[in-house]
């Protein structure tokens, strides 16, 4: 159950079949198992070995791929890093997570490595950055490391994943061999991946779904993996046609963004694609409507799941898109259980809300050097507390009404931030908008709105309440409104929450 193993029995059985594009190049199974030897060989060099961590600072190339499987042959684990991080940031992760090696890529390494106080050692891949050795090229140069190493045991840690810090400091996930593989068996499963698949990785590699679920079930299969080193709406619908893509994945504003850019998406031949698969955010009725019309598809999938799951939790299949729009679908993931439970343990029924719990073989050990936060989030049984509510229908569908740590108390009552927020995102004078509870003494929480004006407009609270009025019970109108300039959001756009309840 690792990788490894699984890469070089696929180098033996279909060493032409093609295992991966990138940069306008390609590589059969036969030469990108003899590449991850090369790169095992080059890392070796560079002093790395059984249960050392090698950092990935990376866009979606080959490189990154290399180094993840030449580091998997040496018994060392990965530890994939947000490019679109500061280096404050970076620094955070490199040394939390104890890494002896960075390999980055050239321009990452020359905006970084400088600001960088963790002492380790580090390797430019894909362009040269000032003074740094270049992986590729001592790639070429590498004798490739043969069967002389074992492969990594199930129980050996392959990455540690950090989360997004939505809700905090980044959390550092350490999935084992086993919960790596576990993961490409139930997304494969999930989505029917086959040795045919063609798969486009736009999204950010160092992120856990595109990683673990996307680039690594279609390899577990032994089918193609092409790689956009970044995503941009004209190449990614470029990309899917060119190469005849069968699978790919994005956020909902991965298809969005490209139908205000590129004239007409209906010319594309997008004839080869089986499935297009989303998560990350929920996409209401309108926009599934939207996304069937212009991409002439009835053929979209929703995915939901976070770092700690592996992360593939609901699908929302193309048969309920419609029907179902604005769920995150339900059970249906082979080896994935789901159930939402109230904060007694008792399941919910049809209209209730509770938190959604997960079970599955490639969930997360825990957190790295975080025995607290581990604890807290699984139970007895091993089920992970996601920290996310939904509300669930007859059919057993979820909708995510909130997060757990962002629903208000206020005098008793429930209030959903996001529900909140979503109402008075509907205001045309409204740019952003976070809604978060305020401690007070007889209330408990008062719900307090921060808002962004668009383009400078005035925002009066009186006006404000009179929208609510017609969409919201009273209780759930905001008693505080306050105006910002911006609000804190993460490098993919998750409000910071945390850091207004802080500052409040
Ligand atoms: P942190 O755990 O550090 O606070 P994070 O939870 O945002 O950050 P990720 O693991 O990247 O870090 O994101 C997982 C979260 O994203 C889920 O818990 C859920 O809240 C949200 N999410 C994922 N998929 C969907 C989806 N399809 N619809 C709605 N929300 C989703
Ligand atoms: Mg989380």
């Amino acid at each position: 159950m690792d990788f490894v193993s699984l890469l070089d029995q696929h180098a033996r059985t279909q060493p032409d079949h093609e295992c991966l594009r990138a940069a306008g190049r390609a590589w059969t199974y036969a030469e990108f198992a003899d590449l991850s030897r090369r790169a095992a060989t080059v890392l070796h060099a560079q002093g790395v070995g059984n249960g050392d961590k090698v950092a990935l600072l990376c866009f979606n190339t080959i490189g990154f791929v290399a180094a993840m499987f030449g580091a998997w042959r040496l018994g060392a684990a990965v530890v994939p890093v947000n490019h679109k991080l500061q280096a404050p940031e970076i620094d955070y992760v490199l040394a939390h997570a104890g890494v002896r090696l960075c390999v980055a890529d050239g321009t990452l390494a020359a905006q970084v490595a400088s600001r960088i106080a963790h002492r380790c050692d580090w390797l430019a891949t894909d362009s040269a950055a000032d003074g740094l050795p270049l992986f590729d090229e001592l790639m070429v140069q590498a004798a490739p490391l043969g069967d002389e190493l074992a492969a990594p045991g199930a129980d050996t840690l392959a990455q540690v994943l950090y989360t997004s810090g939505t809700t905090g400091k980044p959390k550092g996930c350490l999935h084992s061999h086993r919960n790596v593989f576990m993961a490409a068996v139930c997304t494969a499963a999930g989505m029917s991946l086959t040795r045919n698949e063609r798969t486009l990785v736009a999204m950010p590699v160092w992120h856990s779904s595109p990683l673990n679920n996307w680039l690594l079930g279609t390899l577990l299969m032994g089918g193609t993996v092409v790689l956009l080193r970044e995503y941009a709406p004209k190449a990614f619908l470029d990309t899917l046609a060119e190469e005849r893509i069968t699978f790919t994945f994005g956020a909902p504003i991965a298809f969005l963004a490209p139908l205000s850019v590129v004239p007409d998406v209906a010319r594309y031949d997008f004839s080869a694609m089986r499935l297009w698969a989303y998560g990350g955010g929920p996409l209401g009725a309108d926009m599934a409507r939207k996304l069937a019309q212009s991409y002439r598809s009835d053929r979209f999938v929703q995915v939901y799941g976070m770092t700690e799951s592996g992360p593939l939790g609901t699908v929302l299949y193309p048969e309920d898109a419609i029907a179902k729009a604005g769920s995150i679908g339900r059970a249906g993931v082979p080896g994935v259980a789901i159930e939402v439970r109230h904060p007694d343990g008792r399941r919910c029924g049809a209209g209730e809300v509770g938190e959604i719990h997960l079970r599955s073989p490639a969930a997360m050990q825990g957190y790295l050097d975080n025995p607290q936060a581990t604890a807290e989030a699984f139970d007895a049984q091993g089920w992970y507390r996601t920290g996310d509510l939904a509300r669930v229908d007859e059919d057993g569908f979820l909708f995510i009404v909130d997060r757990l740590r962002d629903m208000i108390i206020t005098g008793g009552e429930n209030v959903y931030s996001k529900e909140v927020e979503d109402a008075l995102g509907a205001h045309p004078d409204v740019q952003d908008v976070a809604v978060i509870g305020r401690p007070h003494p007889e209330w408990g929480e008062t719900v307090t709105a921060m808002l962004v004006a668009r383009g400078g407009r005035a925002l009066e609270a009186r006006e404000l309440v009179r929208f609510l009025e017609d969409r919201l019970a009273r209780y759930k109108i905001p008693r505080i409104f306050e105006v910002h300039e911006s609000l804190p959001r993460t490098a993919t756009g998750k409000l910071l929450k945390h850091l207004l309840r802080d500052a409040a």
